[in-house]
Order: C-alpha cells, then sequence, then structure tokens
C-alpha cells in the first residue's frame, strides 16, 4: 500500500495484464484505509475491492474463511461439463451460470475451501485437456463423459474469431545521448507503463507516414526518420501487432505533448529504472546495438 504505482509497475514488468498490478495496488491502499489493513471476510465488502470478480472472491473467502461459494475457473468447468456430461458453450455465461448453480447447491458447508481446491486439482492433475487420467480419477464411477466413453465432447468450446493483427510504428528520438520516453495513461491498456511515441496504422498508410503522424500527434512537433531500426512482432491475449521501429531526432523545437502527457529524456542506462511493456523490451537490444 506505501508503494508508488511505478514501484509495483516495475516488479510486475514482463508478466503481462498490468491491470491486475494496478488494481492490486489499489485493493492493498484500500485494505490499509478502509479496513485498517486488515483484509475483509464478509463477501459484500471483498467483491468491492478493486480487481475482486466473483472467482478471485469465491476463491479467497472460501479458502481463507470457509464460506460456501463455488470457484469456477476453466479447470473447474472442464471437471463439471465432463462429469455431468454438459455440452452447452463454455465460453457463454450461461453455461458458467449453470455449473454454478449446481455447484451451490452441492458445495459442503464447512469444508467448502477443501471442496473448491480438490476441483482446481483435479483439473489440473487428473482431468486434464489431453489424455485426462480417468482410470485413477476418485470421480470415475459416476462421470458421464467416462461412462459413456464421450469425454472428446467436453468442454465444447466455440471456435475463436480471427485474431487480429495490427500494424504498429514506433520512433525512438534521439537528443545528443538522451531519447524520449513517455508514460502512458493509468487507465486502459497498459496503462501507467512508460513507452516509445508512435501508434497504429490507418488504411494505406506506410509505417513511416504513420510515426510522422502520430509523433506529430503526441509530442506535438516534427520529427525526422534517422532509420529504421528493426521490426519486432509481439502477441496480447486478443490481438496481435506488427511493430515497425524507427530511429529518428527533432526538427528544430522543443516537444510540447499535448494534455500535459508525462515525459522524460533518458539515457540507454537509465532504462532499466522504468517499466515498459514487453513488446518495448523486444527493442531494447537493438537499440543498445544502435547507440554502442
Ligand atoms: Fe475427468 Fe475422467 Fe475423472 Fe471424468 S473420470 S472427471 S473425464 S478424469
Amino acid at each position: 500500500a506505501e508503494a508508488s504505482e511505478q514501484e509495483v509497475l516495475k516488479l510486475w514488468e514482463g508478466l503481462g495484464y498490468y491491470s491486475r498490478a494496478r488494481n492490486l495496488h489499489r485493493a492493498a491502499k484500500a485494505v490499509a484505509e478502509r479496513y485498517k489493513g486488515k483484509i475483509p471476510g464478509i463477501l459484500e465488502d471483498f467483491r468491492k475491492l478493486p480487481g475482486v470478480g466473483d472467482y478471485i472472491a469465491a476463491a479467497v473467502l472460501s479458502i481463507a474463511r470457509n464460506i460456501p461459494i463455488p470457484a469456477v475457473d476453466g479447470n473447474v468447468m472442464r471437471v463439471y461439463t465432463r462429469f455431468r456430461g454438459i455440452g452447452d458453450d463454455i465460453r457463454k455465461n450461461t453455461t458458467r451460470n449453470l455449473v454454478y448453480k449446481e455447484l451451490e447447491h452441492i458445495i459442503p458447508i464447512g469444508a467448502a475451501g477443501e471442496f473448491n481446491q480438490a476441483l482446481m486439482e483435479l483439473g489440473a492433475a487428473v482431468c486434464t485437456p489431453k489424455n485426462p487420467k480417468c482410470s485413477s480419477c476418485p470421480l470415475n464411477k459416476t462421470c458421464t463423459a467416462y461412462t459413456t466413453k464421450t469425454i472428446e465432447h467436453y468442454p465444447y468450446k466455440s471456435p475463436l474469431r480471427n485474431v487480429l493483427e495490427y500494424k504498429v510504428s514506433i520512433g525512438i528520438v534521439i537528443k545528443g545521448s538522451e531519447f524520449y520516453i513517455q508514460k502512458r495513461p493509468s487507465e486502459g491498456h497498459l496503462g501507467g507503463l512508460w513507452e516509445f511515441p508512435g501508434g497504429k496504422s490507418k488504411e494505406g498508410e506506410m509505417p513511416e507516414e504513420t510515426l510522422l503522424r502520430e509523433c506529430k500527434e503526441e509530442l506535438g512537433t516534427d520529427i525526422e526518420i534517422i532509420k529504421k531500426l528493426t521490426v519486432v512482432r509481439h502477441a496480447y491475449s486478443h490481438f496481435k501487432i506488427v511493430m515497425s521501429v524507427f530511429m529518428c531526432r527533432l526538427r528544430g523545437e522543443e516537444v510540447r505533448p499535448p494534455g500535459g502527457l508525462a515525459f522524460h529524456w533518458i539515457t540507454i542506462d537509465e532504462l532499466e529504472n522504468y517499466p515498459f511493456p514487453g513488446a518495448n523490451h523486444k527493442i531494447f537490444p537493438a537499440l543498445k546495438e544502435f547507440l554502442k
């Protein structure tokens, strides 16, 4: 709770899902401020902490306090849809709700934590996605999928649409031995991390055109391209990017980022002090080579 957001993001750097780090930090602050440092054990209060959804609330409160709430994650969905022979699409909330409701009826009072952990563990160690170890499974006598030899039908997951791929241009703007970095707004994708200026290409735009347009918007001044440094590919959970990276310099004027965007001019040795997204880390070796 006493750490700065930047310290937390730096420690989390490279793990992805940065909103989890920010929420964990906010939750720690909320516990310190609202509950005198003691994590609330009542569902309504615990559920209000930043980043706490149904699954986290159920897992923590059942294990720590034995409160009888089913913790339904991907492993549990797999075990239970096989066990009961539920062929509905597990991407749908209605299927999850159905599983939740059934588990709510059978979760034992007084052993909720053990029950949830047993299901999680069964999914992780026995009822695995491929080649489940049914012959040694404690549920095999009553498991629908096993007794009807239909394991391959469960769980049913509808196919995903094609993963989007975006073209992105990034500029490393140098001034003497320093280069420019900016801080992303706290909210949203990769919020609070530092990055190089740039952005997504519009339809039909060349990477260089994208970079000049984006840098003009973000730096509030014109840049010129010195050379193309590298091309980096990176996959996020729901989309991919192909990132063209250019070495650049200012065309005379100082930077004036709109809206008070935080920025620093740093040297290559100071790079380690700032949390960057994983995609930016892939640029660092080429950048270090260029600045040698
Ligand atoms: Fe999963 Fe097989 Fe056990 Fe059924 S018997 S719950 S399919 S491991």
